[in-house]
């Protein structure tokens, strides 16, 4: 695989690692999106405390608490709202936090919701304060005090809703507020899928979109997919792609491989973005410490999408730690770069640069 030292762009060709769902993902998505809990492949703790809880509250007839995911984008947190929804026999109510910025927005939301459904906020952590506000007593209470009016005539009428079960999903759990956060009964996190999960989620989905693929090709793909089944499933159609278009439409190991040469995707799964990272993160500043908006300068990238889309499967890799001074390259990382990495501390500039 070739490295070079393009600044990554969405648009270059390539196929773009982000977990964030892209325009191609949509339609399929809606197909590939497991029903029930026990079609919903790996985070297995999530899943059996999950089933304790909304079996527990139906067992007794309530209402089950409210239910906050956090994790990275694309492992499966819209997926298992739904599921809830399905798990309890209920309908589902989606929204995202941007969408919700004024409190009107929200109470016609809530007012809305038929008792037992499901609301679904995604990106909660960028709900707007008035309508995080509104959704305290919500929660509680299941009530809004709508005010009708401005200044000292304004008066607040009470609104009772029907009880409902709030999901949240957020890829930044620290950005949410104390007082929010407290008001989940049940918070769980999203971990990255083993390779073996992520096997498991293609050969699904390879059965679902009729990919003839065979088991040395699933594993390369799994291999691939940084964790993510949304990754997995998008590298999975892209690989169909070059197998129809250039070979007889098996995905094998060779056809796996050299798809994913072609679309730039390396053997543990960087794309070209992440590679710029760390090259820019080795190279322009020795490897670090160095703070996240610099970095993502470097690389001609929002600070937010170098944050949440890149890190956290840096990090995971052994590619990339978090120090208080800054972000450091490791080792692996020199090496995953083809360099020898340096004897001197992360930072420092190599013994013999500046000497005579
Ligand atoms: P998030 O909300 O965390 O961004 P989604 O729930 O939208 O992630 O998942 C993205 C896609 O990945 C889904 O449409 C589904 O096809 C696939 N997926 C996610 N988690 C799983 C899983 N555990 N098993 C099978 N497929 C999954």
């Amino acid at each position: 695989m070739h490295e070079d030292n393009a600044v990554w762009s969405p648009t270059e060709d390539g196929v773009a690692l982000t977990p964030h769902q892209d325009a191609g993902d949509k339609d399929v998505e809606m197909t590939l999106r497991p029903r029930k809990l026990s079609e919903f492949v790996g985070q297995a703790r999530v899943r059996e405390q999950l089933e304790l809880v909304l079996h527990g509250a139906l067992g007794r007839g309530d209402q089950p608490d409210h239910v906050l995911f956090s994790g990275p984008p694309g492992l499966g947190k819209t997926s298992l709202s739904m599921i809830i929804a399905t798990e309890l026999g209920s309908s589902i109510r989606v929204t995202s936090g941007p969408a919700l910025e004024r409190p009107g927005d929200l109470a016609a939301m809530l007012s809305n919701l038929a008792e037992g459904d499901v609301l679904f906020i995604d990106e909660i952590h960028r709900i707007a304060r008035p309508a995080e506000e509104m959704l305290y007593l919500a929660m509680e209470d299941y009530r809004v005090d709508i005010v009708v009016g401005k200044g000292p005539g304004a008066t607040s009428i009470p609104l009772e809703l029907a009880p409902f079960t709030l999901v949240g999903a957020t890829t930044r759990s620290g950005a949410l507020t104390g007082p929010l956060r407290d008001r989940f009964g049940f918070t769980a996190h999203m971990e990255f899928y083993t390779a073996d999960e992520l096997e498991l989620v293609v050969r699904r989905s390879a059965g679902i979109l009729g990919v003839d693929l065979r088991d040395d090709g699933a594993i390369e793909i799994a291999g691939r997919s940084r964790g993510t089944p949304r990754i997995a499933n998008r590298l999975l159609r892209r690989v169909r792609d070059y197998a129809e278009v250039r070979a007889d439409g098996a995905v094998t190991r060779e056809i796996a491989r050299a798809a994913l040469e072609v679309y730039d995707v390396d053997e543990i799964g960087l794309d070209r973005l992440d590679r710029a990272v760390l090259r820019a993160l080795i190279k322009s500043f020795h490897g670090g410490p160095v703070g996240i908006s610099t970095l993502a300068v470097a690389v001609g990238e929002e600070s937010t999408t170098v944050e949440e889309v890149c890190e956290p499967y840096l990090v995971r890799a052994g590619l990339l730690a978090r120090t208080p001074r800054g972000r450091v390259a490791t080792a692996a990382a020199w090496h995953h770069l083809g360099l020898t990495p340096p004897q001197h501390a992360p930072g420092e500039p190599p013994p013999g640069l500046f000497d005579e």
